[in-house]
């Protein structure tokens, strides 16, 4: 049993019970991490401030991460209540529909740009904003796929931003290391989540998977939870700059 009793988390990609953030906030509060949970809009409002009334403690904070503002007056917001922050989750990744259903060579430049801000920059962004608040060091997670290294059909855009994301996570971490503020991404296996029904032949995807993955079956949101919290734990120490696939074993096949 993993305890963080003491420790406080920010948790950004929340959208709804399915989502992967969702999943991760569930198992630090388990732990009895202290959880500030961010939503991206208004929209988004109702249901995630009533998701987090079961969990104990939490508080519920509104960020669009395109928007340095937003940004800015969270991590104000955050220091003056709480002082000190202890974790990171960065569950967020979004393209241009577009980019996810016409050919990879039609990629917009627009669309390109969109989905490297939302999905890759914004990592610089809180990171830079939440390492000042990591005082006694701290863990920063993201959420990362395998199309970043193979091509994967309909992956498009999101793949060569899942590539960047994996560069940054290790660049953030030789930068934070001084300051023992490890810097992680997981490499989730297909899940059914709203991002993820954005991506034309999920279907294909799931089945694929679980025909070919070595334990021959799709991954649960619950264990790229549980890896997040090990990532987030002191069991985790010696461990950063590096991308942990939570894929049911299907990277290492050849086919
Ligand atoms: P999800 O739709 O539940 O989560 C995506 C989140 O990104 C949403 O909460 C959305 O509000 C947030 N977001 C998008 N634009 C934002 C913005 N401008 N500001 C703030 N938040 C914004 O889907 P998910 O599958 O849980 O995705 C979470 C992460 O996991 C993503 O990075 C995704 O690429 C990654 N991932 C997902 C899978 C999968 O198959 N589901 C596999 C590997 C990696």
């Amino acid at each position: 049993m993993i305890d963080l009793k003491g420790r406080t988390a920010i948790v950004f990609g929340v959208a709804n019970k399915r989502s992967i953030a969702w999943a991760i906030a569930q198992k630090l509060n388990e732990a009895g991490v202290r959880l500030l949970i961010t939503y991206q809009n208004e929209r988004l409002k109702l249901e995630a401030e009533d998701m987090i009334k079961e969990l104990a403690g939490a508080e519920a904070y509104q960020c669009d991460v395109s928007n340095d503002a937003e940004i800015d007056t969270l991590f104000t917001r955050l220091k003056e209540k709480h002082g000190k922050l202890d974790i990171l989750v960065h569950s967020i990744g979004f393209a241009p529909p577009d980019a996810l259903k016409n050919p990879f060579l039609d990629t917009s430049r627009e669309d390109f740009r969109i989905a490297h801000d939302i999905s890759v920059y914004s990592l610089i962004a809180l990171s830079r904003a939440a390492a000042p608040l990591m005082t006694d060091g701290g863990s920063i997670i993201t959420l990362t796929y395998y199309g970043s290294t193979k091509v994967v059909p309909n992956y498009n855009v999101m793949g060569v931003a899942k590539a960047a994301l994996e560069a940054t996570v290790r660049y953030l971490a030789a930068d934070l290391g001084p300051k023992k503020i490890r810097v992680n991404a997981i490499s989730a296996g297909p899940i059914k989540t709203l991002a993820a029904r954005a991506i034309g032949g999920l279907g294909l995807m799931l089945k694929s998977h679980e025909e070919r993955s070595p334990l021959q079956r799709n991954v649960q949101q619950a264990e790229v939870g549980g890896t997040a919290l090990f990532l987030a734990s002191d069991l985790a120490s010696g461990i950063t700059g590096e991308v942990t696939y939570v894929d049911c074993g299907y990277n290492i096949m050849g086919f």
